[in-house]
């Protein structure tokens, strides 16, 4: 089995089991403070994301990408108020579904996975069960994995805390309920795995919830939840007039376009956030672009060789060089790996180059994909 998780590796006693069949990341959006998770099953490699932001789109998408993931689904726990899905980006870029409750009826447009309670959404040979959790919205889903060891609660059940009930048909009394009856139902050791957080808590568990959730902890009846759920005097969400009317729409931008990270060439963004292009197409636009090799000028003359017409500039000598790098054609760094390049792709970004790439690979997958290279004596360019 293919291990790509190196906390899996040795799992501790009790985490063994979520390891072993599931690889999750939980991934975080700071302007909306929402919480986006990404799990897979580890065998079949299937995956779901969970509560995507529009704006985190290339970063979730790399990261899917970079750990072999397939995805089936992009679920929403809720038509959020505070932030636009990219459930409709996931879906142009994977052809994955849409999912989200078939509660809010026709007022939803582009979702194709209409869920509801005791529904499951099928992970390979795992599973999530949908479990209607009402209150903050009408149509407020949780999913749980098939062993009840993670509960993905949108803004049901917070941290130390519960969804407002102030707008969007919320109500405390249903919230209490399905809190009680479907999330404190789980056993203790279930982790919560909430949409949002506003203090750097992560995760908690239901057995911790229980006893100390401020709002419905301890010995709180429905008539303490909901008075103080009533009396919670929270300012109105600064992006509700936006984000309602576009998560109605999945996400889908109203001029249905895609945003790319660049329009000049097939550039991607990988999860650290370093725009690459594959050898392949630069090897073909050789004439529109300008190579900078930034590695020692005595590499270029061992076995690897360089590209026709590229410009050298060492990467110690780039910040004081830069203005030798012409900006009238889309630049491609390049060096033995990718990684020197990858730095001196940074540095031209912050000078303000606005069409920058790093070679993905270097010279070494230039070679090994075939690409032509250039061996004789050459004067620095
Ligand atoms: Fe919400």
């Amino acid at each position: 089995m293919k291990n790509d998780d190196p906390v899996s590796a040795k799992p501790r006693r009790g985490a063994r089991a979520v390891c072993d069949r599931f690889v999750l990341r939980q991934l975080f959006d700071v302007s909306s403070c929402t919480y986006t998770y990404l799990l897979g099953d580890r065998r079949s490699r299937h995956a779901v994301i969970i509560d995507t932001v529009f704006e985190q789109y290339l970063r979730d998408l790399a990261l899917s990408q970079e750990l072999g993931l397939k995805l089936v689904a992009a679920l929403d726990t809720h038509c959020h108020a505070d932030h636009v899905s990219g459930a409709w980006l996931m879906r142009q870029a994977t052809g994955c579904a849409i999912g989200i409750s078939k509660r809010y009826g026709e007022a939803v447009v582009g979702a194709n996975l209409r869920l509801d309670h005791g529904d499951r959404v099928a992970l390979g040979d795992s599973y999530l069960e949908v479990r209607a959790t009402p209150g903050h919205t009408v149509g407020c889903l949780s999913f749980v994995t098939d062993d009840h060891r993670m509960a993905f609660t949108g803004d049901c059940l917070l941290i130390r805390g519960a969804g407002r009930c102030d707008f969007q048909h919320g109500d405390a009394s249903t919230l209490y309920r399905s809190i009680k009856q479907q999330i404190f139902s789980l056993p203790d050791e279930c982790l919560i795995l909430p949409a949002h957080d506003y203090s750097g808590r992560t995760m908690s568990s239901v057995g911790e919830e229980r006893v100390h959730n401020s709002r419905l902890g301890a010995g709180a009846d429905e008539r303490d939840f909901v008075g103080f759920m009533k009396n919670l005097d929270l300012p109105h969400p600064k992006q509700i007039a936006i984000a309602v009317p576009a998560n109605l729409a999945c996400g889908r931008p109203p001029d249905g376009k895609v945003p790319k990270p660049a329009d000049w060439g097939p550039v991607w963004q990988n999860y650290a956030g370093l725009l690459e292009i594959d050898p392949e197409w630069v090897a073909q636009h050789l004439s529109e672009v300008l190579v900078l090799d930034v590695r020692e000028p005595e590499e270029l003359d061992e076995r690897l060789g360089w590209i026709a017409g590229a410009k050298s500039v060492p990467l110690d000598e780039l910040r004081a060089r830069l203005v030798e790098v012409a900006q009238d054609k889309p630049v491609i760094c390049v060096c033995h790996s990718g990684t020197r390049s990858a730095q001196a792709t940074v540095i031209l970004q912050s000078a303000g180059f606005a069409r920058v790439a790093n070679l993905k690979g270097g010279m070494l997958r230039w070679q090994q994909t075939g690409l032509p290279v250039e061996h004789s004596v050459r004067s620095a360019g």
